[in-house]
């Protein structure tokens, strides 16, 4: 019998900018919680409430977020887009919007009843900040760090222009493929939120959601005000968990376990030396191919082009590339939706080492 499909990754190091390569040392942490019988701790057991505080605490300092800030356990990204809007917008919310990803937010934001206000850029530019208008009624300024879909960046000034220019609304920046790389500046936003499966190499199915008190207090405006905050995933009810160490729901147990051993390992070698590689291999890849034929960066500005996603343009199309690599054990992205035949995005994660990049790279000049 042949093998099934979905075995076609095993020993291939993969590059997808999500689900991507799992970090090097989540599959001795994955054994350890099997031989602990980890994903059999009740949630409402000391043992969890232990895990929690445990987990927490690492994230906390390893994004050095500051104690005005709430950290909460979600499903996915996409679940913390549903939240943000049903906690934090009555009437109407911004959206910049650059890509797939920015643009789902905004639809989500519309499916849920509100008017949103849309800014979109033509895709592989950055929105010039400086030109940003936006009606004083909006109540929350929804931003991509890191758009995958096309590889654009937000600088970190972006945040701190837009946070003096309009100090009154909520400011949520989508990171979610690029933490744990971006080192915010936690006085231009009001909350951050990612899922764990790009930067930081575990499996899917858990996201992270940060708020600090301004989240919280528009929330409490709103349900003073009568409106619905949602049901078991609002700020309330994660934050009258979270004081216990609890979650509302069963929550992915396994998922927050990894997260928390990742999290102390990055810690450990330390998020200096994570960034500096970071920038190494970005600026490696990025050299690679523009120098190279057949490739050009998509991304024309060099300081929007996103050091996590690395998106080149292809001449010849992009699915020869990605079959060429995978026969070479290499797992690519092809672009993203309208941008997939002509277009490679390749992840840039802390999993990825200098060395397996250089290797990456020799591959391709190999075969050009
Ligand atoms: C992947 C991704 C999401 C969605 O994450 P899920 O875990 O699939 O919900 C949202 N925003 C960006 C920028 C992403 O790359």
């Amino acid at each position: 019998m042949d093998s099934p499909v979905y075995l076609s990754v095993m020993k291939k190091m993969v590059y997808t900018p999500g689900p991507s390569q799992l970090y090097f040392t989540a599959e001795e942490h994955l054994k350890q919680a099997l031989r602990d019988n980890i994903p059999a701790i009740s949630h409402r057991s000391r043992a969890f409430q232990s895990l929690f505080q445990e987990a927490t605490e690492s994230i906390r300092n390893l994004l050095e977020i500051p104690e005005d800030f709430s950290i909460y356990f979600t499903g996915s990204a996409t679940e913390i887009w549903d939240r943000l809007i049903e906690n934090c917008v009555t009437h109407e919310s911004c959206h910049l919007v650059n890509g797939a990803f920015s643009k789902r937010f905004g639809e989500q934001a519309r499916a849920l009843g509100r008017e949103t206000h849309v800014w979109e850029v033509p895709v592989g530019t950055a929105h010039p900040i400086e030109q940003m208008l936006m009606p004083e009624s909006c109540e929350l300024i929804a931003l991509t760090h890191n758009e995958t879909s096309t590889g654009v960046s937000m600088q970190m000034e972006d945040f701190s222009k837009i946070r003096a220019a309009f100090p009154d609304q909520l400011i949520a920046i989508d990171a979610v493929s690029s933490l744990p790389y971006p080192q915010f500046d936690w006085s231009t936003l009001d909350s951050t939120y990612f899922s764990v499966q790009k930067g930081f190499g575990l499996p899917a199915g858990l996201g992270v959601w940060v708020a600090n008190e301004r989240c919280h207090e528009k929330a409490q405006e709103r349900r003073d005000a009568g409106y619905s905050i949602g049901s078991y995933h609002n700020l309330f009810s994660l934050r009258e968990k979270a004081q216990k160490n609890q979650t509302p729901e069963t929550p992915n147990v396994l998922g927050i376990y990894l997260l928390t051993k990742v999290a102390q390992d990055m810690l450990g070698k330390g998020m200096d030396m994570i960034r500096r590689e970071t920038n190494y291999k970005a600026a490696f890849l990025y050299g690679c191919f523009e120098r190279w034929n057949g490739f050009q960066p998509f991304v024309s500005e060099p300081e929007h082009r996103s050091k996590t996603v690395i998106v080149v343009e292809t001449v010849q199309p992009s699915a020869e590339w990605v079959q060429k690599l995978s026969d070479k054990g290499f797992v690519v992205g092809q672009g993203y939706g309208s941008l997939k035949d002509h277009q490679l995005r390749i992840a840039n994660f802390p999993t990825h080492s200098k060395e397996s990049v250089e290797l990456l790279a020799d591959t391709i000049e190999a075969l050009l």
